[in-house]
């Protein structure tokens, strides 16, 4: 799959039409990748923000990306894992496909997301990467004009394995 591409890297760093924040239902900032994209977007993205009344989890919004290289931050609120047998699944693939969805309906050509859920929200990268990466490559499938998807890995170890899940 040769629109996919899997980097180390701070998502914050990338010229795409969209990058995914990994973000809360408030919407209004937080720690983790969420912290880093409105530090660099700048204050702008918190007022646009401000305006969009939340989002649920499994869901995702759009906004302008300001001082980013990235033109949009397309927000999406991944689940609180806690056993995975709450709806977690569901709700991670929900993320995936709700913000490729919204790309799609701004006509976005290029997207990368970080491993939502996987930081503070402690999903397992064992079990979120599989479901990651299989929306991805099924959103390719039907969408043979979105040019590329990257997943923007921000440890080694989970580059690492994203590799290797991907190759397999
Ligand atoms: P969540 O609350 O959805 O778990 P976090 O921001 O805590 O969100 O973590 C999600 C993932 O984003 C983690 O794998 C974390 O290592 C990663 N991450 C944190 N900062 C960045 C960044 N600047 N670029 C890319 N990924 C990042």
């Amino acid at each position: 799959m040769d629109r996919l591409e899997i980097v180390e890297a701070d998502i914050t760093t990338l010229d795409v039409d969209a990058i995914v924040n990994a973000a809360n239902t408030s919407l209004l900032g937080g720690g983790g990748v969420d912290g880093a994209i409105h530090r660099a977007a700048g204050k702008e993205l918190l007022a646009e923000c401000r305006t969009l009344n939340g989002c649920r989890t499994g869901e995702a919004k759009i906004t302008k990306g300001y001082n980013l290289k990235a033109r949009h931050v397309i927000h999406t609120v991944g689940p609180v894992y806690s056993d995975g047998r709450q709806g977690e699944p569901e709700l991670l693939a929900a993320c995936y496909r709700n913000s490729l969805a919204l790309a799609v309906e701004n006509g976005l050509k290029t997207i990368a997301f970080p491993l939502i859920s996987t930081g503070v929200y402690g999903y397992p990268l064992e079990e979120a990467t599989p479901i990651a990466l299989r929306e991805i490559k099924a959103f390719l499938e039907t969408h043979p004009d979105f040019e590329r998807v990257i997943v923007a890995c921000f440890s080694r170890k989970a580059y690492d394995l994203y590799m290797q899940l991907t190759m397999e």
